[in-house]
């Protein structure tokens, strides 16, 4: 009786145990497509709705990079799915080289900003915790001019992954792997400078655009309309330490985000991505300053 009881037990336990792997196991799949930036997301009344980027590029090398990303964003029928969020290219409303926000839409712009470790970063403005107000996207010619850097596939990678993190989206990984995501660290330079990966948006980044805008619907919009543009209340220089608090990094030091409180209660985030030299220096540094 009391060996009976005694394997028993042991069998349930085995069982809890198998159940448990199994959650395990099925987590990835889980988790996979869960790369919402914190649920930041634009107020919308409906879906789908169209952000407008504002064309501050300097060059036609760039503007072209502009173009084929917006493209990419808008072709979610690549994966045979639709995208709740579409992109319009506009004329630019920026001063170019610091490149202010302007409410409602997201500006990018490219300049030689120095050699201060950054390749391109992305900043949201955030009212009431979750909804974006503004958005900037800018990379950093100081090192796009370099040959390391200096090809189409690197500089389409870094344009669509900054501009997309003005949508919500974070990062699907960060370790340098490809998922074939722009919304990775695979870096398209030395020996896989002419590899093509990680340019362009996969079906995860519209399943996962998907998520975070079949939520809910808001009964107001921070989106603009096409010819609403407000100058912008409060948002980041150039001056890195108008970033705020670094509030993670990746083990890799390639990936940080940061975080400013604004005397009006709203926020600034900032996605920086850091060049190969940067993050190797020291990977766990605040790499503002490291170097
Ligand atoms: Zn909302
Ligand atoms: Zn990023």
């Amino acid at each position: 009786m009391f060996i009976e009881k005694e394997t028993g037990m042991k069998t349930m336990k085995n069982i809890k145990l198998l159940l448990v792997l199994l959650a395990l196991a099925a987590l990835p799949s889980l988790t996979y497509a869960d790369h919402s930036w914190n649920g930041y997301h634009w107020a919308r009344t409906a879906n789908p709705f169209t952000l407008k980027l504002g064309n501050n590029l300097t060059s036609a090398d760039w503007q072209s990079m502009l173009a084929q990303t917006s493209q990419d964003w808008n072709s979610p029928d690549t994966f045979g799915t639709t995208s709740p969020l579409l992109t319009a290219i506009v004329s630019g409303s920026s001063s170019k080289r610091r490149c202010p926000m302007v409410a409602g839409t997201t500006q990018v712009c490219n300049g030689a900003y120095g050699n201060n470790g950054w390749l391109g970063l992305a900043s949201i403005n955030i009212t009431g915790g979750t909804h974006i107000t503004q958005g900037l996207a800018k990379v950093n010619d100081t090192y796009f001019t370099k040959p390391t850097y200096n090809n189409p596939n690197e500089k389409l990678h870094v344009m669509c992954q900054e501009v997309a993190h003005t949508f919500g989206l974070d990062h699907q990984s960060t370790d340098g792997s490809s998922q074939d995501s722009c919304m990775d660290y695979f870096s398209n330079t030395g020996a896989n400078a002419g590899s093509a990966l990680s340019t362009k948006p996969n079906a995860h980044d519209f399943e996962e655009l998907n998520l975070i805008y079949d939520a809910h619907l808001d009964s107001t919009t921070t989106v603009a309309a096409m010819n609403a543009l407000a100058a912008s209340a409060s948002d980041v220089t150039n001056d890195p330490g108008s970033w705020g608090q670094l509030m993670s990094q990746s083990a890799n030091g390639r990936s940080s985000t940061y975080e400013k409180f604004h005397p009006n209660g709203s926020q600034t985030i900032t996605h920086v991505y850091w060049t190969i030299e940067a993050a190797a220096n020291c990977p766990a540094c605040d790499h503002r300053y490291d170097h």
